[in-house]
């Protein structure tokens, strides 16, 4: 029961001494309090072990914890860890033997991850979220990889919004991560600059928070990325992708749309939306127009399609 072998017992995987000394009753009395009962002493004078009369397990205590302090369970606190994992939505794996305050623990995603004990509580308790740093890493290498740009590590001066990246020419520089994603930066080494690289034009429509549904005009590198990290101010707008419309380069889709805003703003000066309508909704100021001119900026979309087949050819 005790794990007893001739003159030893067996704690935590490790064989310890059974030390042939007398056993207090003022021992046993303090160890009744706490809810233990001494088994033996072992591997030295001072150490006692201990048998929790919660979960019947053994675990190992220098005397002076048990009649100064408060000895512990070893085995009811990595239980309770582990439902305290389990919570989190993690898998406890192991204590760390080189620190009492980190454990070892399965993330969600399947890989495993040193993490202080307390932060695991916090985030049981929802006040916390768990990153993996493994699969972090893989979505800003993925993000660098899209644009031409390879993810070397993180940045050379400490900021936490910034990595190193390497260029495909070769050039290696510190850009923010925001900027990566919305693809908005230049190449110091080979000058190509992000207004050169192919662009597109957009419509999108946007229902507003009072109910009013407009359309969007605009350019972009990367439509998708414009729709998701710069356009709403409020997560909860319902957006709609209405037509994408591929540039040579940014230059071109500057110009074009610039170009368009200009007709628009002539020819249906009544559908350019006042941006007190959409104040706070929107993260930009001009540029929208009312739904029911989406037939016309389509035409024009048309149009724009055609010359840029015309110039491929
Ligand atoms: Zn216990
Ligand atoms: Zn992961
Ligand atoms: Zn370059």
């Amino acid at each position: 029961m005790h794990h007893s072998h001739d003159n030893s017992i067996i704690i935590a995987g490790e064989a310890l001494p059974v030390i042939d000394m007398p056993i207090h009753d003022r021992w046993r009395e303090a160890a009744d309090r706490r809810g233990f009962d001494i088994t033996a002493r072992v591997a030295d004078r001072y150490a006692l072990a201990l048998t929790c009369r919660r979960c019947g397990e053994l675990s190992r205590t220098r005397l002076f914890v048990l009649m100064q302090h408060r000895p512990r369970c070893a085995h009811c606190i990595e239980a309770a860890w582990r439902q305290e994992a389990a919570s989190a939505g993690l898998t406890f794996l192991r204590r760390d033997p080189g620190s009492t305050a980190y454990a070892w623990y399965r993330l969600p995603c399947g890989h495993d991850a040193r993490r202080q004990i307390g932060l695991i509580t916090r985030v049981a308790a929802g006040e916390t979220g768990l990153r993996c740093a493994t699969c972090q890493e893989a979505v800003e290498a993925a993000e660098a990889q899209a644009v031409g740009w390879e993810l070397v590590g993180p940045d050379p001066k400490g900021d936490t919004n910034y990595r190193q990246y390497r260029h495909a020419c070769g050039h290696q520089q510190r850009i923010a991560r925001g900027n990566v994603r919305s693809q908005r930066f230049d190449c110091a080494g080979c000058g190509v600059t992000w207004t050169a690289a192919p662009s597109f034009i957009y419509l999108f429509r946007v229902l507003l928070p009072n109910g009013m549904r407009v359309l969007k005009l605009g350019f972009s590198r990367n439509p998708q990325s414009r729709l998701q990290h710069q356009l709403l101010g409020d997560r909860d707008l319902a957006c709609h992708v209405l037509r994408v419309v591929a540039m040579p380069s940014g230059h071109d889709a500057i110009r074009t749309e610039k170009r368009l805003h200009a007709r628009l703003r002539r020819r249906f000066p009544d559908a350019v939306i006042d941006a007190k309508d959409f104040a706070g909704a929107l993260t930009v100021v001009t540029e929208v127009y009312a739904e029911w001119l989406e037939a016309e900026i389509q035409q024009l979309l048309d149009g724009i399609e055609e010359d840029s087949d015309d110039d491929g050819a």
